[in-house]
């Protein structure tokens, strides 16, 4: 227990898993939270200061599983091992106590197995510094540093305060360190939260950036980090805590560290928090993959490629030579559809490498992981093949080349060695052996010759004894305890217990019903037996250190092996989706263009598709027109910056508004977009905005959450960028919401001169287009039949005439009673319009619900006598007479109706 306690002392903030035995057993307050959220049995064992010691325990071999479930639960758990066989304490006397120790702290971003991750999903530990100190612009800032040790993925950048929010939840990271002081700003503490992450206060002092410095020269192996680009001293601080919390969580283990991908915000297109919630980008409203864009976009083949198109998608870029190259590459892959084929079908085989070879640096790899590895390079050798075959006489794009180079990055030597060594099927553990394959190593096989010939001796004695003892029934048997002995039945002993026998069969235990014997030769067989596989497995353990070893020392070639297979995956998917959903090639260039013809929402279209309700309608948007003489061959329609787009609810604003965003979001993280063209000058930031969603988990009312994040369009939207507003300024009185979007609208286009589509029900906003000279009017398309209301779902120049709320209601199921009135409501109102001093007077003239007669009241009760007989009747059934009665009772109960 005082081993126990001591170890404890020192991980006071996590659940202490202290190995005994088959068990990682949990004492005191350890074991009664783990039970409860474990659902285990608490039980005790011995006593403490007179009280019983609380304990509960999780088996070895289920401990992943385990873990798991503690990590999601916030838990952090250190995991104890015992560092030497009891065998050996025993040594040291009876009462010696097994030497354990902390091996690992299991923290939310720091996990390495497969079961504890998500394939699909990076997991990045992000170390955060600033937030107080000003940059040279006097702006506050903070540092982000953020390392996925799982793959070795390592990313460092700058962001102004402002923008803190947007990068948090692009990063997504498992877990959060920073200062307490910065953990204190409530601010900083809800994002981190909303993006998903724990957060893991350390000391202000892990925060040093000549140690940052220091840590990561060593980490990287190289004298000057001039090579990988300037860092500012706030990312070396971040960067010292995150390497030291690594340290710590590792027990001094290294983790692969690939070249930091630096984060500069001024190539990157920019989406703050909100609207990356509000575009679904990579979960939807209710926080599940299903239903984002990225689930809609996805045809990737590996977990790898699958992270890869993620980090695209979230971090999608500005410049537009870079956005060029990667649509180079879907274009070539979307051309060639034999070699997309075949590369997918080779991509499918490729195990994810980064992984296995993260878990190998780190000592917890096995001889799956080797193979892994001898998977992955096979696979890359075989893209590498294909790629070159398929260059065809124009050579391939750049992107593509430049993944064929890093696909051969690494020696075909280690492959070699690998497949060599190891079985085409290695266990999944490395302490039992049997994964090395035969005439790899002459010493392993003269050991295994050794054990197995043993064996055959050992079969070849036990007929031997059966002859000399005459004796049918005899055996030779194994047990642990015993190790080989002869065994005879009872009845059947006794010749074997005197001479001559007894002189070779020595007496070693009697039970109920059979004698065991042992004889010198048989001690003697078993030695060898036990010291050749003893020896076998050494030499196993030998070979997986040597090849771990040589996979160690291509660990910069496999990582650019593993990024370039990443990326092969992620763009031959969006080749295949473009292929697939009818994609067009975007041009994305430098200017302030947005001109997107028949563009279509990504994933409601495959949502429309999927329900076979019908297809989507396609609708342009021209902010900026591409200059061009040649004619378009398109419609026309307004060309204005911005765009007030009104009608009906489900008339399709929403939609349109999104897709616009969405097709700029895929056009510049370098993918195909659903339209027949787009043309747009790459966006800086993007914004998008729904009013009216309540933030009541952070008790902020609509119209404050929607004032708060206007107020951030406006401040920070720029010439370069999109902003994206669905019914601003609802959450308050009629006029005070009109005012301030009117207010909005003028700032957007005096000020802030962004190009955006602002979705209304203020048909009055609608004058704003006489006044300002880059807003239009669009309406969506609607038609009237019988007071029922019909969708076209069609963009078209104009302003709504009508809001047909009522239809919409009518739609919804309101009761016919409430349409009705409202519709009597409404044709008042309509009369009275714009004499608001006269409010009273108008309720005055309407009278109502209860005042009314009852009578007047339109009843919903179902279809009328007059449509229940009308449906009755069924003409091709009908004899002429039986027709011409028919009509007299129709014409009977109509009139009965009326009166
Ligand atoms: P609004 O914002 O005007 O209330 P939405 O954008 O929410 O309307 O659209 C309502 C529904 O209409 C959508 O869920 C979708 O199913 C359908 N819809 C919208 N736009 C289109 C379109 N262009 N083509 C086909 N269906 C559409």
């Amino acid at each position: 227990m005082a081993q126990f306690l001591e170890i404890k002392a020192a991980n006071p903030d996590c659940l202490l898993f202290y190995r005994m035995g088959d068990f990682y057993e949990l004492f005191f307050e350890d074991a009664v939270a783990a039970a409860q959220a474990l659902g285990i049995v608490l039980t005790k064992r011995g006593k403490h200061l007179g009280d019983d010691i609380p304990m509960c325990g999780v088996p070895v071999h289920r401990a992943d599983e385990y873990l798991q479930r503690l990590i999601k639960g916030g838990f952090r758990v250190a995991v104890c091992e015992q560092l030497e066989d009891p065998a050996e304490a025993r040594k040291r006397g009876a009462k010696a106590v097994v030497r354990r120790d902390v091996v690992r702290l299991v923290t939310p971003g720091t996990l390495t197995e497969d079961s504890l991750l998500d394939a699909k999903a990076r997991n990045y530990l992000t170390a955060i510094f600033g937030g107080q100190t000003a940059n040279a612009a006097g702006a506050a800032t903070i540092a982000l540093a953020s390392l996925d040790i799982s793959t070795g993925e390592f990313e460092v950048g700058e962001v102004p305060a402002a923008d803190f929010p947007g990068e948090i939840v692009r990063l997504a990271p498992g877990e959060v360190i920073a200062a307490d002081r910065l953990l204190a700003d409530e601010v900083v503490r809800q994002w981190i939260g909303i993006a998903g992450a724990a957060a893991t206060p350390v000391p202000g002092a892990s925060f040093d950036s000549l140690a940052g410095e220091r840590l990561l020269k060593a980490q990287l192996g190289v004298a000057d980090l001039h090579a990988f680009g300037a860092f500012s001293r706030p990312e070396l601080a971040a960067i010292g805590a995150l390497l030291k919390y690594v340290e710590l969580t590792q027990i001094g283990r290294k983790p692969c560290l690939r070249p930091p991908r630096r984060a500069a915000p001024a190539n990157r297109l920019v989406i703050d928090a909100p609207t990356r919630a509000s575009l679904e980008l990579l979960r939807s409203l209710t926080g599940e993959r299903q239903g984002s864009l990225l689930a809609a976009i996805d045809r990737t083949v590996t977990g790898p490629g699958a992270r890869e198109l993620a980090a695209r998608l979230s971090g999608p870029l500005r410049e537009a030579d870079a956005i060029a190259a990667r649509l180079d590459a879907v274009a070539f892959l979307q051309e060639n559809e034999r070699l997309r084929d075949d590369l997918r079908a080779m991509l499918r085989t490729a195990p994810d490498i980064a992984r296995a070879i993260s878990r190998l640096a780190l000592q917890r790899g096995g001889p799956r992981d080797l193979a892994a590895v001898r998977g992955g390079l096979a696979a890359a050798r075989r893209c590498t093949d294909l790629l070159h075959k398929g260059a065809g006489a124009i050579g391939l794009p750049d992107g593509l080349a430049h993944i064929a180079r890093q696909l051969g990055a690494c020696g075909g030597e280690l492959q070699n060695l690998l497949v060599r060594a190891l079985i085409d099927e290695p266990p999944h553990l490395r302490r039992d052996g049997g994964f090395v394959r035969a005439a790899f190593s002459p010493e392993l096989d003269e050991a295994r010759a050794l054990r197995d010939d043993s064996r055959k001796v050992m079969a070849a004695l036990e007929s031997k004894y059966l002859d000399q003892t005459g004796i049918k029934s005899l055996k030779v048997r194994h047990n642990n305890i015993l190790g080989f002995y002869i065994e005879v039945p009872a009845v059947a002993a006794k010749p074997m217990l005197s001479e001559p026998l007894a002189g070779t069969f020595r007496h070693r235990q009697t039970m109920a019903g059979a004698v065991r014997f042992t004889t010198p030769e048989l001690v003697e067989t078993e030695g060898r037996i036990v010291a050749s596989a003893d020896r076998a497995l050494a030499i196993e353990q030998d070979v997986f250190a040597e090849l771990a070893a040589a996979i160690a020392a291509e660990e910069r070639g496999l990582g650019e092996l593993a990024t370039a297979l990443a990326a092969l995956d992620c763009e031959a998917g969006l080749a295949e989706l473009a292929s697939e959903q009818g994609y067009a090639r975007p041009v994305v260039d430098d200017s302030t263009t947005f001109e997107i013809r028949g563009g279509r929402h990504p994933v409601v279209e495959q949502a429309l598709r999927a329900a076979k309700a019908g297809a989507f309608i396609g609708n342009d948007c021209v902010l900026v027109a591409a200059r061009s003489d040649a004619p378009t061959g398109f419609d026309e329609v307004t060309e204005a910056r911005l765009w007030l787009v009104t009608g009906p609810n489900m008339a399709g604003k929403s939609t349109f508004l999104r897709q616009n965003a969405l097709i700029t979001v895929l056009a510049q993280m370098g993918s195909f977009v659903p339209a027949k063209s787009a043309h747009i000058g790459a966006v800086d930031r993007l914004f998008s905005r729904v009013g009216a969603a309540d933030d009541l988990a952070r008790g902020r009312s609509t119209f404050m959450v929607e004032m708060v994040e206007t107020a951030g369009i406006l401040n920070q939207a720029t010439d370069r960028s999109l902003v994206i507003l669905d019914e601003i300024g609802r959450g308050t009185a009629t006029f005070d919401g009109l005012s301030i979007a009117w207010a909005v609208v003028e700032y957007l286009h005096e000020i802030s001169k962004c190009r955006a589509l602002f979705a209304t029900h203020y048909h009055e906003l609608t004058a704003l287009a006489g006044r300002l000279p880059e807003v239009a009017n669009v309406t969506m398309d609607v038609r009237e039949w019988r007071e029922e209301i019909v969708f076209l779902h069609k963009v078209k120049p104009g302003a709504a005439d009508r809001s047909y709320g009522i239809q919409v209601a009518k739609l919804a199921g309101l009761p016919k009673p409430v349409t009705a009135r409202a519709a009597e409501v409404l044709a008042l109102l309509e009369k009275q319009d714009g004499k608001a001093a006269q409010g009273e007077a108008l309720l005055d003239d309407l009278p109502l619900f209860a005042a009314r007669p009852r009578s007047h009241m339109p009843v919903d009760a179902g279809p009328s006598p007059l449509e229940a007989a009308l449906a009755a009747v069924n003409p091709d059934e009908l004899t002429p007479k039986a027709a011409l009665e028919a009509l007299y009772k129709l014409k009977d109960l109509g009139m009965k109706g009326r009166g």
